[in-house]
């Protein structure tokens, strides 16, 4: 048996964000990141709308980008005190995902942290509130209709995804206005997230019938619109902002490959600077399809999705389009010339044997098309630090 999740309602298109207005409840706790929200007036426009439903709000502010184990708790804390039955989270993929892990803590007080990075064994949520998701600037992650959240323990220095379909969302506004704030930096980044999603889902060992429509529709959409986005165009902005939720909708019920477990395990590894998440699957993402596809199947599903977007049906020609896709939004072709060499590379040589170990060890890699040891990740990760070719 296998389980198909996705958010109850879904908004999209042009003053989505009305649908605030037509919520039930008494309090809601809005939680937001930086300050671009505010900025751009979406914040006071969320607030007035809450209001006009009747509701009383508080707000959760200053959410940083990949949100840390000690906001979560401060987050939780002020809900425990306020009593929130709505949650409202609006911005990048990071508030959103700080305040699905502070959801959990302010449903069960008692809960750990180390009791929620079990896959698929949240307790029961929305005993207390609902869950309302509001991306915005980093479209991408499509957390807004995913199971996923990503919290980095700064301490240890690890990304911890959490994972399990109490945290789907219940309601997702996807108001395309959200997305027209978002640099070109950040469109390249997210919108190579997002096909990484896609593609990796596609391919994943627990695709299904209906996975496999909404993976191959984002994909051709990301492939006729994401570099159009970059370069300004605002409708292949919004045309971008629907497909990666449709990414989205694929990836949070047929799961990841190790793409994401690399750049999960690689993210926040090195003393230069992070790796940015849709940067690491972008750099990766060619190298791990030449990697997969000497299994067979995954060779056949690689060459199907290449068909689809009018290319020659084989892995070959779609790690070709993928490199000149990243050529075209200025994304470096390997880790030792991100950001202009920011990382170390006998740092990055001397964690290579444990970082490679954990990213076998990731989460994401169990639906991975081929299995993988930690020898042959530490090839792979090399590979992609030196930008060399993936033939073993
Ligand atoms: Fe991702």
């Amino acid at each position: 048996m296998y389980r198909f999740t996705l958010p109850r309602d879904l908004y999209h298109g042009e003053n989505a964000l009305e649908a605030l207005k037509t919520l039930e409840g008494t309090k809601a706790a809005i939680v937001v990141g930086g300050g671009s929200m505010k900025r751009f007036g979406f914040l006071d426009t969320i607030e007035s709308y809450l209001k006009e439903a009747g509701m009383e709000t508080i707000l959760i502010e200053g959410v940083e980008p990949d949100p840390s184990v000690e906001t979560v708790m401060r987050g939780a804390a002020v809900m425990q005190e306020f009593e929130p039955d709505v949650i409202v989270a609006v911005g990048g993929g990071s508030p959103i995902d700080a305040a699905k892990a502070m959801w959990a803590f302010y449903e069960y007080p008692e809960t750990k942290f180390e009791d929620l990075i079990t896959p698929f064994a949240f307790p029961t949520l929305r005993t207390k509130a609902k869950f309302v998701a509001i991306p915005s600037t980093s479209s991408g992650t499509a957390t807004e209709v995913t199971a996923f959240a990503v919290i980095t323990d700064y301490e240890k220095g690890i990304k911890y995804p959490l994972a399990d379909f109490n945290i789907t969302p219940d309601v997702a506004i996807v108001d395309p206005a959200l997305a027209q704030t978002m640099p070109p930096k950040l469109t390249a980044n997210t919108g190579m997230d997002a096909l990484t999603h896609a593609i990796e889902a596609y391919v994943s060992t627990l695709h299904c019938d209906y996975t496999d429509p909404l993976a191959l529709h984002a994909i051709k959409m990301i492939d006729e619109n994401l570099v159009d986005s970059y370069n300004g165009d605002k409708e292949a902005r919004n045309r971008m902002h629907n497909a990666q939720c449709l990414a989205g909708m694929a990836f949070s019920n047929a799961l990841l490959g190790i793409v994401h477990s690399m750049a999960h395990k690689t993210g926040a590894a090195y003393s230069g600077g992070h790796i940015v998440h849709g940067a690491a699957n972008a750099m990766y993402l060619p190298k791990v399809i030449a990697y997969n596809a000497k299994e067979p199947e995954a060779e056949k599903r690689y060459g199907e999705i290449a068909a689809f977007i009018g290319l020659e049906p084989t892995s070959k020609a779609l790690i070709e389009h993928i490199n000149e896709m990243n050529k075209q939004l200025n994304i470096a072709p390997s880790i030792k010339e991100y950001e202009g060499g920011i990382i170390d590379e006998a740092e990055f040589l001397e964690k290579l044997p444990t970082v490679a170990e954990l990213a076998v060890g990731d989460a994401c890699t169990g639906s991975n098309p081929r299995s993988i040891t930690p020898e042959q990740m530490e090839r792979l990760l090399k590979a992609c630090f030196y930008n060399e070719d993936v033939d073993f």
